[in-house]
């Protein structure tokens, strides 16, 4: 069967009688089976999704279909799901299935969606290119060679190679939008708070944003609409009201400011710079101003993220003790020994190196110079990023330096994977929302992401910028 550019493609053929549900999962579990050395997914569903698809075959036929009825979604492996195993791509929590279902997940299958299987991901959304996954890297769909991105790398893949219709991942620093450009498909993660993180296992609490990869804009904007919003379940969640986001509104003409650096850096790949800059010219020439910024703070981004979210990560991940959950270690001589032979053993290289950075970072002689002062930087940050959509309503540039890299590549220079995640950073460190979106490819056939950034709560903004881009591109 062909592959569906939209939601609503695959309504109208279940309303005609073109397709059924049950052949829908079908022809995802074929492209699901078809393309098993990708490892995109760590589990599939393949008999619950097959029956929940009769059940909504019928509901088709009585009228009584919800709004997502047809939708065939996967989960990265860091979302809870009732019943089902979730291990966050790590060992430490083998044999662990969710005793409930997360708020995100819930009101997707209120709607009707159907859940496929879970999606491989770096541990504990700890990387950048998926290799950090317990389970073995996921392996970018347009060269097998390359890696997909991460920490949301599986989700990405299923999406880019249609072994599903939407993934939800998860975003702290990059991990929805870095795959998103590397696989060529679309990321968002909207403004922190915006959706609720009830059953989304923590990484860094302050920054963990659930994101929603999709190939088309206006199904990202639609389960966007669904997801957000208040929930009784956690307290952070904004109480802002959740505009109909699934009705792309026109964009008037709009001042959209560049990070100069982020287009003139050496370290930049040469074809990233020029794609950003082809798109600039073009946005100006549609009567869009569009002005050259420098962001002074910008050096600081990576550190302060990588400083406060290990300090974050250090805390959350203590509750893994090997008593409460999946993994126990073997080697019991003491409560000492067992708790960290468990901690060893249960967890990979890149999650023990945070944990101890974190703890670091929090450890009494050195919080005031190094957490203390991050948490400052950060609320400088914050502030000139306010500062700067006084006077604008977007800031873009390229989603990443460099296009989707080699595997291994980065094995022995850890640091050189962390400057990846350059120009994701800001908006997690600010909580800015943040999308990223095909912007062509670079001589080797590899995706490029334009990311563009919007003030707080401003989703629409950025589904209406990325519209007009996405439309002009067809043209
Ligand atoms: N690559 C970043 C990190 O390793 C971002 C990860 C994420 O967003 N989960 O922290």
């Amino acid at each position: 069967m062909d592959t569906f550019a939209s939601l609503r493609e695959i309504q109208e053929k279940l309303q005609s009688g073109a397709v059924t549900c049950v052949q829908v999962v079908t022809s995802y579990l074929d492209r699901i089976e078809k393309h098993t050395h990708l490892n995109a997914f760590l589990e599939v569903y393949h008999q619950e999704a097959l029956q929940k698809a009769q059940q909504i075959d019928q509901k088709i036929s009585d009228g009584t279909a919800g709004r997502l009825a047809g939708l065939v979604v996967g989960l990265k492996d860091m979302l809870c799901y009732q019943d089902h195993s979730l291990q966050a791509g790590s060992k430490i929590l083998s044999g662990f299935e969710s005793q409930f279902t997360g708020t995100a997940v819930e009101r997707l299958l209120h709607q009707d969606a159907i859940i496929i299987g879970r999606q491989n991901c770096d541990e504990f959304g700890m990387g950048s290119s998926n290799e950090n996954s317990a389970f073995g890297a996921t392996l970018n769909g347009i060269d097998t060679k390359r890696v997909p991105g991460g920490s949301s790398g599986g989700s990405a893949v299923a999406v880019q190679m249609d072994m599903c219709h939407i993934s939800l991942g998860t975003d702290t620093g990059g991990s929805v939008r870095q795959p998103a450009a590397f696989t060529g498909i679309i990321g968002l993660k909207p403004t922190y708070s915006r959706i609720s993180r009830h059953g989304l296992v923590a990484y860094a609490s302050s920054f963990d944003s659930i994101g929603i990869f999709s190939k088309s804009l206006e199904d990202n904007a639609l389960i966007l609409e669904i997801i957000a919003g208040q929930d009784e379940y956690d307290s952070t969640v904004s109480r802002s009201a959740v505009p109909e986001f699934s009705s792309i509104k026109a964009l008037k003409k709009c001042k959209i400011g560049y990070i100069r650096e982020s287009v003139e850096t050496e370290g930049v790949q040469p074809e990233i710079r020029e794609k950003t800059m082809e798109q600039l010219e073009l946005l100006q020439q549609s009567g869009h101003q569009v002005t050259a910024v420098d962001f002074p703070l910008i050096e600081y981004v990576l550190p302060t993220y990588y400083l406060l979210t290990t300090a974050e990560a250090s805390s959350n991940l203590a509750r893994y003790d090997g008593v409460k959950y999946g993994y126990r270690s073997q080697h019991q001589e003491s409560l000492d020994g067992f708790y960290k032979n468990t901690r060893s053993e249960g967890f990979g290289n890149e999650v023990q190196k945070r944990i101890m950075l974190g703890t670091f970072v929090l450890s009494a002689s050195y919080y005031d110079a190094y957490y203390t002062k991050a948490q400052k930087v950060r609320r400088l940050i914050k502030d000139k990023t306010r500062e700067f959509f006084d006077s604008f309503d977007f800031l873009v540039m390229p989603t990443t330096p460099t296009t989707a890299f080699e595997l291994n590549k980065y094995a022995d220079d850890p640091l050189e994977m962390y400057w990846s995640d350059l120009f994701t950073t800001p908006a997690s460190v600010s909580g800015n929302p943040a999308i990223s979106i095909p912007n062509g490819f670079d001589k080797n056939g590899l995706p490029i992401g334009f990311q563009i950034i919007a003030d707080d709560f401003n989703e629409q903004g950025l589904y209406a910028l990325s519209r007009e881009i996405l439309k002009g591109r067809e043209n």
